[in-house]
Protein backbone atom coordinates (compact mmCIF):
# COMPACT_ATOMS: atom_id res chain seq x y z
CA UNK A 1 0.00 0.00 0.00
CA UNK A 2 0.98 3.48 -0.71
CA UNK A 3 0.17 6.86 1.00
CA UNK A 4 1.53 10.18 1.22
CA UNK A 5 3.29 10.55 4.32
CA UNK A 6 3.36 14.32 5.72
CA UNK A 7 6.93 13.85 7.10
CA UNK A 8 8.11 12.93 4.10
CA UNK A 9 6.18 14.67 1.78
CA UNK A 10 6.07 12.16 -0.41
CA UNK A 11 3.44 9.13 -1.19
CA UNK A 12 5.76 6.21 0.22
CA UNK A 13 5.29 2.30 0.82
CA UNK A 14 3.58 1.77 3.84
CA UNK A 15 5.82 -0.89 6.15
CA UNK A 16 4.73 -1.08 9.50
CA UNK A 17 6.67 -1.75 12.59
CA UNK A 18 5.33 -5.14 12.69
CA UNK A 19 4.35 -7.06 9.65
CA UNK A 20 0.56 -7.34 9.53
CA UNK A 21 -0.20 -5.23 12.16
CA UNK A 22 -1.03 -1.18 12.15
CA UNK A 23 -1.29 0.86 15.31
CA UNK A 24 -3.45 3.97 14.14
CA UNK A 25 -4.21 6.82 16.08
CA UNK A 26 -7.08 9.56 15.43
CA UNK A 27 -6.84 13.20 16.72
CA UNK A 28 -10.61 12.93 18.07
CA UNK A 29 -12.98 15.99 18.64
CA UNK A 30 -13.09 18.86 21.31
CA UNK A 31 -16.58 18.10 22.59
CA UNK A 32 -17.73 21.34 23.31
CA UNK A 33 -20.22 21.59 20.33
CA UNK A 34 -21.64 19.38 17.57
CA UNK A 35 -19.12 18.06 15.07
CA UNK A 36 -19.43 20.04 11.62
CA UNK A 37 -19.57 18.40 7.98
CA UNK A 38 -15.86 19.77 7.66
CA UNK A 39 -14.70 17.52 10.90
CA UNK A 40 -16.52 14.56 9.89
CA UNK A 41 -14.90 14.98 6.13
CA UNK A 42 -11.80 13.96 8.08
CA UNK A 43 -13.23 11.33 10.12
CA UNK A 44 -14.71 9.66 6.68
CA UNK A 45 -11.61 9.56 5.29
CA UNK A 46 -9.79 7.98 8.35
CA UNK A 47 -12.18 5.66 8.58
CA UNK A 48 -11.81 4.84 4.66
CA UNK A 49 -8.24 4.40 5.96
CA UNK A 50 -8.53 1.97 8.65
CA UNK A 51 -10.94 0.12 6.83
CA UNK A 52 -8.40 -0.02 3.86
CA UNK A 53 -5.67 -1.20 5.78
CA UNK A 54 -8.05 -4.33 6.81
CA UNK A 55 -9.68 -4.78 3.31
CA UNK A 56 -5.36 -5.48 2.22
CA UNK A 57 -5.07 -7.77 5.10
CA UNK A 58 -3.92 -5.84 8.11
CA UNK A 59 -4.52 -6.45 11.75
CA UNK A 60 -5.37 -2.39 12.98
CA UNK A 61 -5.59 -1.25 16.32
CA UNK A 62 -6.95 2.35 16.13
CA UNK A 63 -7.02 4.71 19.11
CA UNK A 64 -8.82 8.19 19.23
CA UNK A 65 -8.57 10.41 22.32
CA UNK A 66 -11.75 13.00 23.04
CA UNK A 67 -10.34 16.53 24.26
CA UNK A 68 -12.57 17.40 26.99
CA UNK A 69 -9.75 19.52 28.78
CA UNK A 70 -7.53 22.36 27.98
CA UNK A 71 -7.95 23.54 24.06
CA UNK A 72 -8.05 27.23 24.26
CA UNK A 73 -9.69 29.18 21.87
CA UNK A 74 -6.55 29.92 19.98
CA UNK A 75 -3.76 27.22 19.37
CA UNK A 76 -1.32 29.61 20.53
CA UNK A 77 -2.14 28.69 24.20
CA UNK A 78 -4.26 32.02 24.84
CA UNK A 79 -8.00 32.40 25.28
CA UNK A 80 -10.43 30.47 27.30
CA UNK A 81 -10.71 27.20 27.24
CA UNK A 82 -13.30 25.84 24.29
CA UNK A 83 -15.14 23.31 26.49
CA UNK A 84 -15.59 26.18 29.64
CA UNK A 85 -16.40 28.57 26.79
CA UNK A 86 -19.69 25.59 25.72
CA UNK A 87 -20.27 24.86 29.42
CA UNK A 88 -21.37 28.77 29.86
CA UNK A 89 -22.86 28.94 26.68
CA UNK A 90 -25.13 26.12 27.42
CA UNK A 91 -25.61 26.59 31.57
CA UNK A 92 -24.09 23.58 32.29
CA UNK A 93 -21.39 21.46 33.92
CA UNK A 94 -18.17 20.70 31.69
CA UNK A 95 -18.46 17.63 31.77
CA UNK A 96 -22.42 17.21 30.79
CA UNK A 97 -21.08 19.51 27.67
CA UNK A 98 -18.00 16.84 27.23
CA UNK A 99 -21.02 13.60 27.79
CA UNK A 100 -23.26 15.35 25.28
CA UNK A 101 -21.06 16.13 22.56
CA UNK A 102 -19.30 12.90 22.71
CA UNK A 103 -22.19 11.24 22.50
CA UNK A 104 -23.61 13.23 19.79
CA UNK A 105 -20.46 12.77 17.74
CA UNK A 106 -20.59 8.78 17.95
CA UNK A 107 -24.29 9.46 16.85
CA UNK A 108 -23.34 11.69 13.64
CA UNK A 109 -20.35 8.82 12.65
CA UNK A 110 -22.77 6.25 12.92
CA UNK A 111 -25.24 7.99 10.00
CA UNK A 112 -21.78 8.32 8.12
CA UNK A 113 -20.90 4.78 8.60
CA UNK A 114 -17.58 5.61 10.44
CA UNK A 115 -16.60 2.66 12.54
CA UNK A 116 -16.03 3.37 16.38
CA UNK A 117 -12.31 2.92 17.40
CA UNK A 118 -11.19 0.18 18.71
CA UNK A 119 -9.76 2.36 21.79
CA UNK A 120 -11.47 5.83 22.83
CA UNK A 121 -9.86 7.85 25.78
CA UNK A 122 -11.15 11.11 26.90
CA UNK A 123 -7.81 13.80 27.80
CA UNK A 124 -9.58 13.17 31.74
CA UNK A 125 -9.36 9.94 32.37
CA UNK A 126 -5.61 10.48 31.63
CA UNK A 127 -4.23 12.72 34.03
CA UNK A 128 -2.13 10.67 35.83
CA UNK A 129 -0.50 9.85 33.21
CA UNK A 130 -0.12 13.44 31.43
CA UNK A 131 1.11 14.98 35.12
CA UNK A 132 4.21 11.53 34.94
CA UNK A 133 5.01 12.79 31.01
CA UNK A 134 5.47 16.27 32.32
CA UNK A 135 7.70 15.50 35.07
CA UNK A 136 9.74 12.94 32.54
CA UNK A 137 10.47 16.08 30.52
CA UNK A 138 11.18 18.12 33.25
CA UNK A 139 13.47 15.68 34.93
CA UNK A 140 15.18 15.43 30.91
CA UNK A 141 15.74 19.34 30.55
CA UNK A 142 12.91 19.77 28.34
CA UNK A 143 10.45 22.05 30.36
CA UNK A 144 10.66 24.74 32.42
CA UNK A 145 8.18 26.28 34.60
CA UNK A 146 7.35 30.02 34.63
CA UNK A 147 4.55 32.03 35.57
CA UNK A 148 2.84 29.50 37.25
CA UNK A 149 2.54 27.18 33.89
CA UNK A 150 4.95 24.24 32.63
CA UNK A 151 6.28 24.58 29.13
CA UNK A 152 8.27 22.79 26.76
CA UNK A 153 11.60 24.18 25.53
CA UNK A 154 11.79 24.07 21.68
CA UNK A 155 14.96 25.39 21.66
CA UNK A 156 16.04 21.94 23.48
CA UNK A 157 15.29 20.15 19.86
CA UNK A 158 17.58 19.11 17.14
CA UNK A 159 14.91 20.25 15.12
CA UNK A 160 11.46 21.34 15.39
CA UNK A 161 9.70 21.60 12.52
CA UNK A 162 9.73 17.95 11.16
CA UNK A 163 6.20 18.65 9.95
CA UNK A 164 5.41 21.44 8.53
CA UNK A 165 7.68 24.22 6.66
CA UNK A 166 6.75 26.77 8.35
CA UNK A 167 9.43 29.38 9.68
CA UNK A 168 9.49 31.21 12.98
CA UNK A 169 8.99 34.32 11.25
CA UNK A 170 5.55 33.19 9.35
CA UNK A 171 4.13 31.38 12.95
CA UNK A 172 5.11 34.60 15.11
CA UNK A 173 2.47 34.70 18.04
CA UNK A 174 1.41 37.91 18.56
CA UNK A 175 1.64 39.04 14.81
CA UNK A 176 -2.38 38.62 14.85
CA UNK A 177 -3.53 41.62 17.07
CA UNK A 178 -6.28 38.96 18.53
CA UNK A 179 -3.52 36.64 19.90
CA UNK A 180 -1.67 37.98 23.04
CA UNK A 181 2.11 37.15 23.42
CA UNK A 182 2.56 35.17 26.36
CA UNK A 183 5.70 36.28 28.18
CA UNK A 184 6.38 33.57 29.79
CA UNK A 185 7.68 31.76 27.47
CA UNK A 186 11.36 31.57 26.69
CA UNK A 187 10.90 31.02 22.68
CA UNK A 188 8.00 32.24 20.88
CA UNK A 189 7.20 28.28 19.55
CA UNK A 190 7.17 26.91 23.37
CA UNK A 191 4.19 25.60 24.35
CA UNK A 192 2.43 24.97 27.57
CA UNK A 193 2.38 21.52 29.32
CA UNK A 194 0.31 22.08 32.38
CA UNK A 195 -1.47 25.57 32.90
CA UNK A 196 -2.04 26.20 36.90
CA UNK A 197 -5.24 28.25 38.47
CA UNK A 198 -2.88 31.34 38.46
CA UNK A 199 -3.62 31.80 34.93
CA UNK A 200 -7.62 30.63 35.09
CA UNK A 201 -8.97 31.02 38.16
CA UNK A 202 -12.10 29.72 37.50
CA UNK A 203 -11.41 26.63 35.85
CA UNK A 204 -14.06 23.92 36.71
CA UNK A 205 -11.68 21.05 35.86
CA UNK A 206 -8.27 21.36 37.88
CA UNK A 207 -6.00 18.37 38.94
CA UNK A 208 -3.21 18.56 41.79
CA UNK A 209 0.11 18.50 40.51
CA UNK A 210 4.19 18.61 41.39
CA UNK A 211 3.21 22.35 39.92
CA UNK A 212 0.24 23.41 41.44
CA UNK A 213 -3.65 23.08 40.80
CA UNK A 214 -4.35 22.86 37.19
CA UNK A 215 -4.94 20.99 33.64
CA UNK A 216 -2.78 19.90 31.26
CA UNK A 217 -2.51 22.04 27.62
CA UNK A 218 -4.14 20.76 24.86
CA UNK A 219 -0.65 18.80 22.94
CA UNK A 220 0.39 16.68 25.54
CA UNK A 221 -3.21 14.45 25.72
CA UNK A 222 -2.34 12.77 22.64
CA UNK A 223 1.39 11.92 23.30
CA UNK A 224 -0.06 10.34 26.29
CA UNK A 225 -3.11 8.32 24.99
CA UNK A 226 -1.36 6.82 22.22
CA UNK A 227 1.49 5.58 24.85
CA UNK A 228 -0.70 4.07 27.38
CA UNK A 229 -2.75 1.97 24.69
CA UNK A 230 -0.12 1.40 21.61
CA UNK A 231 3.04 1.76 23.21
CA UNK A 232 6.30 3.90 22.65
CA UNK A 233 6.16 3.69 18.72
CA UNK A 234 2.99 3.84 16.09
CA UNK A 235 2.67 3.49 12.60
CA UNK A 236 0.23 6.08 11.51
CA UNK A 237 -1.10 9.22 13.37
CA UNK A 238 -4.26 11.21 11.78
CA UNK A 239 -6.18 14.25 11.66
CA UNK A 240 -7.27 17.33 9.58
CA UNK A 241 -4.38 19.74 7.58
CA UNK A 242 -4.87 22.30 10.30
CA UNK A 243 -3.59 19.65 12.84
CA UNK A 244 -0.55 19.61 11.00
CA UNK A 245 0.90 22.81 13.04
CA UNK A 246 1.12 23.32 15.83
CA UNK A 247 -0.60 20.16 17.53
CA UNK A 248 0.97 17.20 15.78
CA UNK A 249 4.22 19.60 15.76
CA UNK A 250 4.02 19.87 19.13
CA UNK A 251 2.99 16.00 19.71
CA UNK A 252 6.31 15.03 18.04
CA UNK A 253 8.40 17.18 19.71
CA UNK A 254 6.79 16.05 23.28
CA UNK A 255 6.77 12.68 22.85
CA UNK A 256 10.33 11.93 20.68
CA UNK A 257 12.06 14.67 23.43
CA UNK A 258 10.11 12.07 26.75
CA UNK A 259 10.97 8.65 24.67
CA UNK A 260 14.45 9.48 23.30
CA UNK A 261 13.39 7.97 20.11
CA UNK A 262 11.39 8.59 16.77
CA UNK A 263 7.81 7.83 17.89
CA UNK A 264 5.75 7.71 14.64
CA UNK A 265 6.56 6.81 10.82
CA UNK A 266 3.67 7.70 8.98
CA UNK A 267 1.48 11.12 9.62
CA UNK A 268 -1.96 10.86 7.27
CA UNK A 269 -3.64 14.25 6.77
CA UNK A 270 -7.11 15.04 5.58
CA UNK A 271 -7.73 18.79 3.33
CA UNK A 272 -10.32 20.85 4.53
CA UNK A 273 -14.11 21.00 3.63
CA UNK A 274 -14.63 24.67 2.80
CA UNK A 275 -17.75 26.82 2.17
CA UNK A 276 -18.06 29.31 -0.14
CA UNK A 277 -16.96 31.94 3.14
CA UNK A 278 -13.58 29.40 3.01
CA UNK A 279 -12.47 26.66 5.77
CA UNK A 280 -15.45 25.74 8.08
CA UNK A 281 -14.93 25.96 12.02
CA UNK A 282 -16.79 25.09 14.85
CA UNK A 283 -15.88 28.42 16.26
CA UNK A 284 -17.49 30.48 13.64
CA UNK A 285 -20.53 29.29 15.46
CA UNK A 286 -22.82 28.66 12.66
CA UNK A 287 -21.70 25.53 10.67
CA UNK A 288 -23.41 22.48 9.15
CA UNK A 289 -24.00 19.53 10.59
CA UNK A 290 -25.50 16.08 9.69
CA UNK A 291 -28.64 16.46 11.54
CA UNK A 292 -28.99 20.06 9.54
CA UNK A 293 -28.49 18.10 6.22
CA UNK A 294 -30.88 15.41 7.16
CA UNK A 295 -33.49 18.04 8.49
CA UNK A 296 -32.94 19.24 4.45
CA UNK A 297 -33.88 16.09 3.40
CA UNK A 298 -30.27 14.26 2.54
CA UNK A 299 -29.19 11.39 3.43
CA UNK A 300 -25.94 11.25 5.72
CA UNK A 301 -24.31 8.43 3.35
CA UNK A 302 -25.02 10.84 -0.22
CA UNK A 303 -22.50 13.56 2.14
CA UNK A 304 -19.96 10.30 2.49
CA UNK A 305 -20.44 9.74 -1.25
CA UNK A 306 -19.46 13.22 -1.85
CA UNK A 307 -16.38 13.03 0.51
CA UNK A 308 -15.35 9.59 -1.01
CA UNK A 309 -15.45 11.69 -4.87
CA UNK A 310 -12.73 13.71 -4.56
CA UNK A 311 -9.13 13.30 -3.04
CA UNK A 312 -8.52 13.65 0.93
CA UNK A 313 -5.58 15.85 -0.15
CA UNK A 314 -7.21 18.34 -2.08
CA UNK A 315 -9.39 20.69 -0.29
CA UNK A 316 -13.34 20.66 -1.15
CA UNK A 317 -15.54 22.75 -1.36
CA UNK A 318 -19.09 22.03 0.18
CA UNK A 319 -22.45 23.43 -2.26
CA UNK A 320 -25.83 22.37 -1.83
CA UNK A 321 -26.03 21.83 -5.81
CA UNK A 322 -23.11 19.37 -5.68
CA UNK A 323 -24.72 17.61 -2.68
CA UNK A 324 -27.98 17.28 -4.66
CA UNK A 325 -26.85 15.78 -7.73
CA UNK A 326 -24.61 13.48 -5.27
CA UNK A 327 -28.36 12.12 -3.76
CA UNK A 328 -29.70 11.17 -6.96
CA UNK A 329 -26.27 9.69 -7.94
CA UNK A 330 -26.53 7.60 -4.67
CA UNK A 331 -30.32 6.93 -5.09
CA UNK A 332 -29.65 5.50 -8.80
CA UNK A 333 -26.76 3.75 -7.60
CA UNK A 334 -28.76 2.02 -4.52
CA UNK A 335 -31.42 1.38 -7.67
CA UNK A 336 -29.34 -0.68 -10.14
CA UNK A 337 -27.96 -2.39 -7.13
CA UNK A 338 -31.26 -3.30 -5.82
CA UNK A 339 -32.31 -4.55 -9.15
CA UNK A 340 -30.14 -7.21 -9.54
CA UNK A 341 -30.90 -10.70 -9.79
CA UNK A 342 -30.75 -13.42 -6.84
CA UNK A 343 -28.88 -16.20 -9.26
CA UNK A 344 -25.98 -17.90 -10.62
CA UNK A 345 -22.74 -18.35 -8.57
CA UNK A 346 -19.67 -16.02 -8.35
CA UNK A 347 -17.49 -16.34 -11.52
CA UNK A 348 -13.96 -16.16 -9.61
CA UNK A 349 -11.90 -14.94 -12.09
CA UNK A 350 -14.24 -11.71 -13.18
CA UNK A 351 -14.59 -11.26 -9.50
CA UNK A 352 -10.78 -11.25 -8.81
CA UNK A 353 -9.88 -9.14 -11.91
CA UNK A 354 -12.50 -6.56 -10.72
CA UNK A 355 -11.25 -6.77 -7.33
CA UNK A 356 -7.92 -6.34 -7.96
CA UNK A 357 -8.81 -2.94 -9.69
CA UNK A 358 -10.28 -1.72 -6.19
CA UNK A 359 -7.97 -2.77 -3.94
CA UNK A 360 -4.98 -0.81 -6.89
CA UNK A 361 -7.38 2.52 -6.04
CA UNK A 362 -7.82 1.91 -2.57
CA UNK A 363 -3.98 0.95 -2.05
CA UNK A 364 -2.71 4.05 -4.25
CA UNK A 365 -2.82 7.00 -1.34
CA UNK A 366 -6.60 6.41 -1.11
CA UNK A 367 -7.80 6.71 -4.25
CA UNK A 368 -11.14 6.31 -3.39
CA UNK A 369 -12.81 8.00 -6.33
CA UNK A 370 -11.52 5.55 -8.55
CA UNK A 371 -12.62 2.95 -5.86
CA UNK A 372 -16.50 4.00 -6.24
CA UNK A 373 -15.94 4.06 -10.01
CA UNK A 374 -15.54 0.31 -9.46
CA UNK A 375 -18.47 -0.51 -8.23
CA UNK A 376 -19.81 1.25 -11.53
CA UNK A 377 -17.61 -1.71 -13.31
CA UNK A 378 -18.79 -3.94 -11.13
CA UNK A 379 -22.27 -3.04 -12.39
CA UNK A 380 -21.53 -3.08 -16.07
CA UNK A 381 -19.18 -5.73 -15.99
CA UNK A 382 -19.97 -8.98 -18.47
CA UNK A 383 -20.84 -11.24 -16.11
CA UNK A 384 -23.50 -12.55 -13.51
CA UNK A 385 -25.19 -10.84 -11.25
CA UNK A 386 -24.16 -13.05 -8.43
CA UNK A 387 -20.59 -11.94 -9.59
CA UNK A 388 -21.99 -8.44 -8.80
CA UNK A 389 -23.10 -9.05 -6.07
CA UNK A 390 -20.83 -10.10 -4.55
CA UNK A 391 -18.08 -7.28 -5.46
CA UNK A 392 -20.37 -4.91 -4.36
CA UNK A 393 -20.90 -6.12 -1.17
CA UNK A 394 -17.14 -6.66 -0.97
CA UNK A 395 -16.21 -3.30 -1.73
CA UNK A 396 -18.84 -1.69 0.72
CA UNK A 397 -16.42 -3.19 3.65
CA UNK A 398 -14.18 -0.25 2.34
CA UNK A 399 -17.01 2.30 1.36
CA UNK A 400 -19.43 1.74 4.16
CA UNK A 401 -22.45 2.90 1.16
CA UNK A 402 -24.53 0.70 2.26
CA UNK A 403 -25.33 -0.15 -1.19
CA UNK A 404 -27.36 -3.23 -1.00
CA UNK A 405 -30.04 -1.31 1.32
CA UNK A 406 -32.36 -0.39 -1.02
CA UNK A 407 -31.64 -4.10 -1.97
CA UNK A 408 -32.50 -5.39 1.54
CA UNK A 409 -35.41 -3.28 2.63
CA UNK A 410 -36.90 -4.74 -1.02
CA UNK A 411 -36.43 -8.16 0.05
CA UNK A 412 -38.06 -7.40 3.72
CA UNK A 413 -40.82 -5.91 2.85
CA UNK A 414 -41.50 -8.79 0.01
CA UNK A 415 -41.22 -11.24 2.74
CA UNK A 416 -43.51 -9.26 4.76
CA UNK A 417 -46.35 -9.80 3.19
CA UNK A 418 -46.56 -7.84 -0.12
CA UNK A 419 -47.20 -9.65 -3.45
CA UNK A 420 -43.73 -11.55 -4.32
CA UNK A 421 -43.53 -8.95 -7.38
CA UNK A 422 -44.53 -5.18 -5.78
CA UNK A 423 -43.55 -3.97 -2.58
CA UNK A 424 -46.59 -1.25 -2.39
CA UNK A 425 -50.33 -1.93 -3.58
CA UNK A 426 -51.47 -0.32 -6.39
CA UNK A 427 -55.05 0.40 -5.81
CA UNK A 428 -55.89 1.34 -9.72
CA UNK A 429 -55.60 -2.07 -11.55
CA UNK A 430 -55.14 -0.24 -15.32
CA UNK A 431 -51.87 1.28 -13.97
CA UNK A 432 -50.24 -2.71 -12.84
CA UNK A 433 -50.21 -3.07 -16.37
CA UNK A 434 -48.05 -0.05 -16.76
CA UNK A 435 -44.48 -2.28 -15.61
CA UNK A 436 -42.33 0.78 -16.06
CA UNK A 437 -44.27 2.81 -14.28
CA UNK A 438 -44.96 0.19 -11.40
CA UNK A 439 -41.47 -0.61 -11.23
CA UNK A 440 -40.47 3.08 -10.80
CA UNK A 441 -43.17 3.78 -8.33
CA UNK A 442 -42.32 0.44 -6.11
CA UNK A 443 -38.36 1.99 -6.10
CA UNK A 444 -39.46 4.87 -4.89
CA UNK A 445 -42.02 3.42 -1.59
CA UNK A 446 -38.63 1.52 -0.96
CA UNK A 447 -36.14 4.27 -0.65
CA UNK A 448 -39.24 6.25 1.11
CA UNK A 449 -39.34 2.90 3.48
CA UNK A 450 -35.55 3.33 4.02
CA UNK A 451 -35.22 7.08 4.77
CA UNK A 452 -37.81 6.37 7.61
CA UNK A 453 -36.09 3.09 8.76
CA UNK A 454 -32.72 5.71 9.28
CA UNK A 455 -35.57 8.13 11.04
CA UNK A 456 -34.79 10.69 7.76
CA UNK A 457 -38.16 11.73 7.46
CA UNK A 458 -37.55 14.65 5.41
CA UNK A 459 -36.18 12.77 2.85
CA UNK A 460 -39.46 10.43 3.39
CA UNK A 461 -41.23 13.24 3.09
CA UNK A 462 -39.79 14.26 0.05
CA UNK A 463 -39.62 11.29 -2.07
CA UNK A 464 -43.45 11.54 -1.49
CA UNK A 465 -44.00 15.01 -3.10
CA UNK A 466 -41.88 13.75 -6.23
CA UNK A 467 -44.78 10.78 -6.49
CA UNK A 468 -46.91 13.58 -6.16
CA UNK A 469 -45.17 15.44 -8.77
CA UNK A 470 -45.06 12.97 -10.97
CA UNK A 471 -48.89 12.15 -10.27
CA UNK A 472 -48.63 9.31 -8.30
CA UNK A 473 -50.27 10.02 -4.17
CA UNK A 474 -49.21 7.38 -1.70
CA UNK A 475 -50.72 6.08 1.50
CA UNK A 476 -49.93 4.39 4.13
CA UNK A 477 -52.22 1.84 5.48
CA UNK A 478 -52.35 -1.27 7.63
CA UNK A 479 -52.33 -3.44 5.11
CA UNK A 480 -49.29 -1.49 3.20
CA UNK A 481 -48.42 1.03 1.32
CA UNK A 482 -50.90 2.36 -1.05
CA UNK A 483 -50.45 3.73 -4.41
CA UNK A 484 -52.60 5.30 -7.21
CA UNK A 485 -52.44 8.34 -9.64
CA UNK A 486 -53.73 11.44 -8.23
P1 LIG B 1 -11.71 19.56 16.55
O1 LIG B 1 -12.97 18.97 17.10
O2 LIG B 1 -11.80 21.02 16.28
O3 LIG B 1 -10.53 19.21 17.43
O4 LIG B 1 -11.45 18.90 15.12
C1 LIG B 1 -11.64 17.53 14.86
C2 LIG B 1 -10.98 17.14 13.55
O5 LIG B 1 -11.56 17.81 12.43
C3 LIG B 1 -9.48 17.47 13.48
O6 LIG B 1 -8.79 16.37 12.91
C4 LIG B 1 -9.43 18.68 12.58
O7 LIG B 1 -8.18 18.78 11.93
C5 LIG B 1 -10.54 18.38 11.60
N1 LIG B 1 -11.12 19.56 10.93
C6 LIG B 1 -11.42 20.77 11.47
N2 LIG B 1 -12.00 21.58 10.55
C7 LIG B 1 -12.06 20.87 9.39
C8 LIG B 1 -12.57 21.14 8.06
N3 LIG B 1 -13.14 22.31 7.74
N4 LIG B 1 -12.46 20.16 7.12
C9 LIG B 1 -11.90 18.95 7.43
N5 LIG B 1 -11.43 18.63 8.67
C10 LIG B 1 -11.51 19.57 9.63
ZN1 LIG C 1 -4.10 15.09 18.80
Amino acid sequence: MKIYNTLTKSVDEFVPNEPGKVKMYTCGPTVYHFAHIGNLRSYIMEDVLEKTFGYLGYDVKRVMNITDVGHLSSDADTGEDKMVKGAKREHKTVMQIAQFYTDAFFSDCKKLNIKKPEVVDPATNCIDRIIDTVQGLMDKGFAYKAGENVYFDTSKLAQYYVLSDQNEDALKVGVREDVEEDTNKRNKTDFVLWFTKSKFENQALKWDSPWGVGYPGWHIECSCISMKHLGDSMDIHCGGVDNIFPHHTNEIAQSEAFLGHKWCNYWFHVHHLNDKSGKMSKSKGDFLTVSLLEEKGYSPLAYRLFCLQSHYRKPLEFSYEVLDSMQATYQKLLRRVSNLAEEGSVDQATFDAINQKFMDAIGNDLNTAMAVTCVYDALSADTNDATKLALIQSFDKVLSLDLCSMREAKKASTAAGASSATVGICTDGTDVSDPDLAKNVEEKIVERKNAKKEKNFALADQIRAELLADGIVIEDTREGVKWRRA
